[in-house]
């Protein structure tokens, strides 16, 4: 745990401006230009960013493309390559505190949270690094004895790496890890919103001392950085998290170079309870599913269905539980809710709360102490007699808010639950064993948890259906998608060839 005078120094360190990671080397933008990067707490700055824009992005891919074509990253040797990923993650551990202190500071997740997401960082390293040993085998096709067949992985070249400001540093990771383990050269645009942490993976990774380009960082905006990368035609995919707006806007600007792309978008999940469900499961789970993260979370269970027999208690104990809720400075360990990412959000996640009013839906609300006025904060929030057709219960709002619905019987919810664009999670409580298997089947979405809430092996598919995106990430998806899967056909006898032109 780290000691206040710790914290101080480290508040202090944050105070150097943080530049672009190329070549190896750190460096100011080619334009000289720099962003403000502000603390959600207290709206004050914490330091200035290189704005990196289209020439940082040329500077990046061109070193990156070299480290390809002519670096030892690809043709080492495997257990070498691996060492190397091995070591990112023993170095991200040494940093865990610091790690989860800067996250904490720069996007104002509560430290308590940032610590387990920089520990699942970690893991994504020796995972990949595990996953590339033990997978890295192809198929061997016997054709009569007129020929063998088989299949080789090659990496792909220069991956595209694009992520946002919500769980920076394990969304970043996420990515990283398969792409830089299956022998692919790397550049990272982070979220303009987030800086800190990717600046601190380079730094890990610079001491790592991986070969000059192999992983490059540029900081700036989507427009602008973000929009050169995806245009780049010496990218050869994209790997994006974010709205599914932005994913929209890539995959068109993409189609000219035509890159492979994998989409982790926005969701809006259900989560289900019957009225045969453990109620105080539920209830934690719920609770935990919407307001972690500050409500900042993909895979959030924004609209509650409830089965009208537990609607009343449901809703009784659901007020107390999330009027109790903490909110605080997110560099306190007790706090369980911190302040949105910035002003801009601040106002989208509140602006609904007025529209649900002018939908005719009721707000629950709380207050936000005087101590706190000075940050972005939502205080937990419930939105109740909502209609699945009103915007609060279709839009991704993106932040503390829980929109709670009822429903008569399993086909009506079902209906309910698949009637909206998203399809990314969903959460079923029910202790009918058939019907919990039943609706996780019949629901739309690309992942579904039955009596849990969102716990991961990380072996299995991430992504989801309908406007949350396409392609699915973890496990061996993500190896799939970093890796070229390339056939050889080798003929072992005399198999007839045509004789054109033969006299
Ligand atoms: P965003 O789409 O605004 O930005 C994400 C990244 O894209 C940022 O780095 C941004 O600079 C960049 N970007 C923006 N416009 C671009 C463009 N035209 N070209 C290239 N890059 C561009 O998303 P956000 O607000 O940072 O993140 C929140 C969203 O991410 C939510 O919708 C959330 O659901 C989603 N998300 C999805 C998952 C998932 O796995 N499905 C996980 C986390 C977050």
């Amino acid at each position: 745990m780290i000691t206040t005078d710790e914290k101080v120094s480290l508040k202090h360190e944050t105070q150097k401006n943080i530049s672009l990671y190329i070549n190896g080397e750190f460096t100011s933008a080619v334009s000289g230009k720099t962003f403000k990067n502000m603390n959600p707490f207290t709206n004050e700055q914490i330091n200035e960013v290189a704005e990196g824009q289209s020439d940082d992005i040329d500077k990046a891919v061109a070193a990156a493309r070299e480290a390809f074509d002519n670096g030892p990253w690809k043709t080492m040797k495997l257990k070498e390559r691996m060492a190397y990923i091995y070591r990112i993650a023993d170095l991200i551990d040494e940093e865990i505190e610091k790690i989860a202190f800067l996250e904490a500071l720069d996007t104002g997740l509560p430290i308590s949270q940032t610590r387990n997401m920089v520990s699942r960082a970690s893991e994504n390293f020796r995972f990949y690094a595990r996953m590339v040993e033990n997978r890295l085998v192809g198929e061997a096709y016997q054709v009569d004895d007129e020929f063998i067949n088989y299949t080789i992985h090659s990496p792909v070249g220069v991956a595209g790496l694009i992520t946002p400001w919500n769980a920076p540093f394990m969304l970043e990771t996420w990515k990283v890890a398969p792409a830089l383990a299956t022998g692919n050269t790397v550049v990272l645009k982070p979220a303009e919103l987030s800086p800190l942490s990717a600046n601190l993976l380079a730094e890990v990774i610079h001491k790592a001392n991986l070969p000059r380009g192999v992983f490059n960082v540029v900081h700036g905006y989507g427009e602008t950085a973000g929009d050169a990368l995806v245009r780049h035609p010496d990218v050869q995919l994209i790997s994006f998290t974010g709205e599914t707006k932005t994913g929209s806007t890539i995959i068109k600007n993409s189609a000219d170079t035509l890159k492979s792309c994998s989409m982790e978008l926005g969701g809006k999940s259900p989560i289900i309870v019957f009225e045969d469900a453990d109620f105080d499961r539920a209830l934690d789970a719920c609770v935990w599913g919407i307001y972690s993260f500050n409500g900042e979370r993909c895979t959030a269970n924004s609209r509650l269905f409830l089965q009208e027999g537990i609607k009343e208690k449901f809703i009784e104990a659901l007020k107390i539980r999330v009027a109790a809720i903490k909110i605080g400075d997110p560099l306190d360990a007790e706090t369980e809710v911190g302040p949105l990412i910035d002003k801009g959000h601040y106002n989208k996640v509140k602006g609904y709360l007025e529209i649900a009013k002018g939908e005719g839906a009721e707000v629950l609300t709380g207050d936000i102490p005087a101590e706190f006025v000075r940050g972005n904060f939502v205080a937990p929030t419930l939105i109740l007699n909502a209609e699945n057709s009103m915007r609060v219960a279709q839009e991704e709002i993106f932040g503390p808010v829980l929109t709670v619905m009822t429903f008569k019987d399993e086909d009506e919810v079902i209906k309910l639950a698949n009637d909206i664009d998203y399809g990314l999670a969903g959460y079923v409580w029910t202790n009918d064993i058939k019907r919990g298997h039943r609706v996780a089947h019949k629901i739309e979405a690309g992942m579904l948890w039955v009596n849990a809430q969102n716990v991961r092996d990380l072996r299995t598919p991430f992504g989801g259906s309908k406007s949350s995106g396409i392609g699915r990430e973890g496990g061996h998806y993500g190896f799939d998608f970093y890796t070229e899967l390339k056939v050889i056909h080798v003929s072992i006898e005399e198999h007839r060839i045509q004789q054109f032109g033969k006299k």
